[in-house]
């Protein structure tokens, strides 16, 4: 008898061991970002790191499933930021910083920033402009070494000799050197193809260049265009023939109008954006990536003597406060609209302030978290993955307590994430994965 049970027992544990581990998430509303509504009372349920069931009420799960309980909660996608610099955060020394950082410690500062990102509730970034450590750190997260969000990489942005991400600008001449298309400085349109093909080598998965002046650059403008039109198209096309999408940073509307008629995939910052602009992009179907947090937050700094160079102050004060003003005519008009922090100008960890920023522009909360979502995958052309929670898509999944379309502020008090499967923070605190 006893042989018998032991027997069954021991069947009985096979088979437990061949199905895969569930995790049953209990959630008091979540937040359907395709078909725009909250739905009460449903149970996500979560095999290996997809979704594999959206279900009614909170059915009992089988034996040895793992649930978590949020039904104190609105459940969501993890969200996603389109425009981070995950390698720096600014702050008075970032300046001289660049003259005694090595990249190792790069790098060690960049997975601390990492870290915060996704414990906000940050599942997915693309990282706009870095050394190359972002490619690394992509690589290291994705083996799970490091903690930190899913990384799609621009490597190094490209930019003109000058302009915007030319890395020597502002430095003194023996030091400035002549940087080539290795470094990102593109002149004429071989460079520019050369350029992007050193970020496909380089392990980039997209493209980012710098269409015009820009703030923090330690150079006088900030917004005229620093590409010609023939350079442009050899970036964009080059680009596609590698799968590669281009991000333009653009502040000024000559640089924003050839870049969207040459066809990037979004416009960031796009600040002085006027009615023509606005046409161009509902035209050439372009993502409007906001940072309205950068624009707040340079020019709060830039009433600070000291913390930006001499050059940046004007830039910072001009630029900085249109932003949101920009976000209001480009929603109204109907642009498409990708959520975009910059975080890196601003704190890294502090991404969500951005929705604040949204919602106090008139956006309802509810269309500034797909923004964050359902759109980011749009623009990433990944929506079989993410962006929702359904059945087939990855389990990138966050919660917060309480009601965010009452009070968007909730953003910033993220209490659950979960990526790829994967819980990394749970009752407000962090988890080490198993
Ligand atoms: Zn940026």
């Amino acid at each position: 008898m006893k042989k018998v049970l032991m027997t069954w027992a021991l069947a009985f544990w096979v088979l437990a061991g061949l199905q895969a581990q569930q995790t049953w998430l209990y959630c008091g509303k979540l937040i359907d970002t395709e078909k725009m509504e909250v739905r009460e009372g449903v149970t996500v349920v979560v095999e290996g790191d997809k979704i594999v069931e959206v279900r009614d009420g909170y059915p009992r799960a089988p034996k040895g499933t793992r649930t978590i309980d949020l039904k104190q909660h609105t459940v969501m996608p993890g969200l996603m930021d389109m425009h981070v610099h995950i390698e720096h955060e600014s702050n008075p020394k970032a300046y001289e910083e660049r003259f005694r950082k090595n990249e190792a410690d790069v790098a060690y500062d960049a997975a601390v920033y990492a870290r915060r990102t996704l414990l906000a509730g940050f599942t997915t970034v693309r990282d706009l402009g870095g050394s190359g450590v972002n490619v690394a750190l992509r690589n290291a997260i994705n083996q799970g070494k490091v903690v930190g969000p899913r990384i799609f990489t621009a490597e190094k942005s490209l930019a003109s000799t000058g302009g915007h991400a030319d890395p020597t600008n502002g430095v003194r001449r023996d030091l400035m050197g002549d940087p080539g298309p290795k470094e990102g400085v593109v002149n004429g349109v071989e460079d520019a193809r050369k350029a992007v093909r050193q970020r496909y080598k380089n392990g980039a998965d997209l493209i980012k260049i710098t269409a015009t002046g820009g703030v923090l650059s330690v150079a006088k403008d900030g917004q005229g265009p620093q590409f010609t039109m023939e350079e442009l198209e050899a970036i964009i096309q080059t680009a596609k023939d590698y799968g590669m999408q281009v991000a333009a940073h653009a502040h000024g509307k000559e640089g924003m109008k050839r870049a969207i008629i040459a066809g990037v995939t979004s416009i960031e910052h796009g600040t002085l954006m006027d009615d023509e602009i606005i046409e161009l992009m509902k035209k050439h179907g372009t993502w409007y990536v906001p940072t309205i947090s950068a624009g707040r937050f340079v020019a709060e700094k830039a009433k600070i003597p000291g913390y930006f160079p001499a050059p940046v102050v004007p830039k910072a004060l001009a630029i900085g406060p249109q932003i949101q003003e920009t976000f209001v005519k480009a929603y109204k008009a109907g642009v498409r609209i990708a959520f975009g922090t910059d975080s890196g100008v601003s704190p890294h960890g502090e991404n969500a302030q951005e929705f604040a920023y949204m919602v106090e522009a008139g956006m309802p909360p509810i269309e500034a978290i797909a923004s964050a979502t359902m759109r980011t995958a749009e623009l990433l052309g990944l929506t079989d993955r993410l962006g929702s929670i359904a059945p087939g898509k990855l389990a990138d999944i966050v919660a917060v307590k309480g009601d965010p379309l009452q009070d968007i502020r909730l953003m910033r008090q993220i209490d659950f994430v979960m990526k790829g499967g994967v819980v990394y923070k749970k009752d407000g605190r962090e988890v080490v994965p198993e």
